[in-house]
């Protein structure tokens, strides 16, 4: 009998025991081809031998040593190069364990940033509603997703949610995309107002929504206008590339598609690549200077911030995909299943939209594409198309019932940077024969 708590207590999971590119291997010898990169993880694959070598280099070395009294050679390199690469006027980087720690840290930061400018009463933040920024107690009060918040909402601190840029479900027939995008964006200045002009600390967003709606980007002018509003009243813009960082949209750091530069920006999955856990923060020369200078001390920390092997691994990980130019083989590999993705599945009586950035894509399925009605809760249709899926050796990520109060199914692929155009074509056939089991067209 197995001694691990496990995510569900329904039913059992094969054992993964290797990981070869881009497929994982489980006990029996059974392969699965990793079209989700767990979710949204291993960027790399699953054998990569220079980070492999990079952690026993580390341990070799030097495994841990606290960070009240040292820094170390892999977390100063680790984040000269993540700010060497990063939009404009990051300049700081804050080493954390994962994506959840990386939001908390820049929830904090941004409050203790306005409380050292003599701005205390600053301390609302405004997100977005069917959004995702982590399961610690504060990241999930800035998430605006009902099904995860519910049970823990008494313990969760108010937060205001405003629409997600969502253009497909929410974009009115009569509407152009930029007048859509400037509708949703100006919803940021309506609540800052009405919860008071200098009541807010910071408004945060995933630049391409994973984790609850399965890949969507902004429209274009979303995000420069959510800067405008965010400049105009103190507010911090806080971007959380948790999962849609490092390569992952076909651009190192997903802002650069919307030009636009947060003030605070959070990274983690396809940093470790799997590989280690690890995360981090980045943040503006101007709201460091404001801590530097003031108290001189960010009121927060963690006894495995900056560990060593997990930076030897994240500055291992970048090098691969700086070094590869892996970002501009995301961008053409991506452009090649966004035409499959496309040329299968466009025409599908169930599939209401596909839409993406480089090796980051997610299908809608609805049960009436006029009215893109989605699929009653019932149907669990989502995840009996992972089981299908999974059965027939393909691991993709599914999305179900987490729109506000109403129900959606979304299937996410976030395959491996490595993977072959055979190897996606391969994915694509094998999610065809899912969808199809489930799913029979009508004929
Ligand atoms: N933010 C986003 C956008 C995510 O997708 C996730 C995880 O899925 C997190 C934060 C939390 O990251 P972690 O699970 O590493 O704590």
């Amino acid at each position: 009998m197995s001694h691990i708590f496990p995510r569900s207590c329904h039913g059992s999971r094969p054992v993964a025991v290797s990981g070869d590119g881009c497929f994982i291997i489980d006990q029996s010898g059974k392969c699965y081809f990793d079209g989700s990169g767990g979710a949204a993880v291993s960027c790399l694959g699953h054998s990569n031998p220079h980070v492999v070598e990079a952690i026993k280099e580390q341990l070799d070395s030097l495994a841990y040593a606290h960070t009240r009294f040292f820094t170390s050679l892999p977390a100063e390199e680790l984040a000269s190069l993540l700010i060497a690469h990063a939009p404009e006027g990051l300049e700081k980087v804050y080493l954390v364990s994962g994506g959840s720690e990386a939001v908390e840290s820049a929830i904090k930061l941004a409050r203790q940033y306005h409380v050292e400018r003599g701005e205390p009463q600053r301390r609302h933040v405004i997100a977005r509603r069917q959004s995702y920024h982590g399961n610690t107690l504060g990241a999930l009060a800035v998430g605006g997703n009902e099904w995860r918040r519910a049970q823990y909402a008494p313990l969760l601190v108010d937060v205001s949610h405003i629409a997600p840029c969502y253009e497909y479900m929410d974009r009115s027939a009569d509407e152009t995309v930029e007048d859509y995008g400037l509708r949703v964006a100006n919803e940021l200045e309506a609540e800052i107002l009405r919860l008071g002009k200098d009541a807010v600390m910071a408004f945060i967003a995933e630049p391409v929504v994973g984790a609850t709606l399965g890949a969507v980007p902004a429209v274009p002018g979303y995000f420069k206008r959510i800067r405008e509003i965010c400049n105009q009243y103190g507010v911090l813009l806080i971007l959380d590339e948790v999962m849609c960082g490092m390569g992952r949209t076909g651009y190192l750091y997903a802002c650069e598609a919307d030009e636009v530069s947060p003030d605070i920006l959070c990274i983690a999955k396809g940093l470790g690549a799997g590989f280690q856990p690890i995360g981090a923060m980045l943040c503006t020369g101007a709201v460091y200077d404001t801590i530097a200078k003031g108290s001189g001390f960010f009121q927060h920390g963690h006894t495995y911030l900056g560990h060593p092997v997990a930076a030897a691994a994240g500055r291992a990980v970048l090098k691969n995909i700086i070094d590869r130019d892996l970002v501009s083989q995301v961008r053409e590999r991506g452009r090649f299943l966004e035409r499959k993705l496309r040329e299968r599945f466009a025409a599908h009586p169930y599939v209401g939209d596909i839409r993406g950035r480089g090796l980051f894509w997610g299908i809608e399925f609805v049960q009436d594409r006029m009215g893109k009605e989605p699929f009653p809760p019932e149907v669990n249709l989502a995840n009996r198309l992972q089981k299908v899926a999974f059965e027939a050796g393909l691991l993709c990520y599914p999305m179900s019932g987490t729109r506000d109060g109403k129900n959606g199914d979304h299937m996410l692929l976030a395959p491996p940077f490595i993977a072959s155009e055979a190897e996606l074509l391969g994915m694509v056939d094998m999610l065809e024969k899912a969808i199809n089991s489930v799913l029979a067209p009508q004929t």
